[in-house]
């Protein structure tokens, strides 16, 4: 986590728990509406604007599924979830 990047959230290790969405302070994140492949709701980017890569999602994160890579355009397989 560094200044310019966001957060990307990987949608088959999440379980849906949430406690990234009740941390983030810039209220950015969403659930999905769609499941992943072992039946949860993951939390995905809301919107990536808000977010300030400040990592405290990813501390809280029980499953390590909160990377950062650089702010920008999402990458194609991001984009269509
Ligand atoms: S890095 Fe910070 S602002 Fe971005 S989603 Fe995580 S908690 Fe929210
Ligand atoms: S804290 Fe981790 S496992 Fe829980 S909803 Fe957020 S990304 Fe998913």
């Amino acid at each position: 986590m560094a200044k310019g990047e966001r957060a990307k959230f990987d949608f088959e290790r999440c379980k849906g728990c949430r406690l990234c969405i009740v941390h983030c302070p810039k209220d950015a994140l969403v659930v999905s509406d769609k499941p992943n492949s072992r039946g949860y709701f993951p939390v995905v980017m809301g919107d990536e604007t808000k977010c300030t890569g400040c990592g405290i999602c990813a501390l809280v994160c029980p499953d390590c599924g909160i990377t950062f890579v650089p702010a920008g355009p999402k990458p194609k397989e991001e984009a269509k979830r």
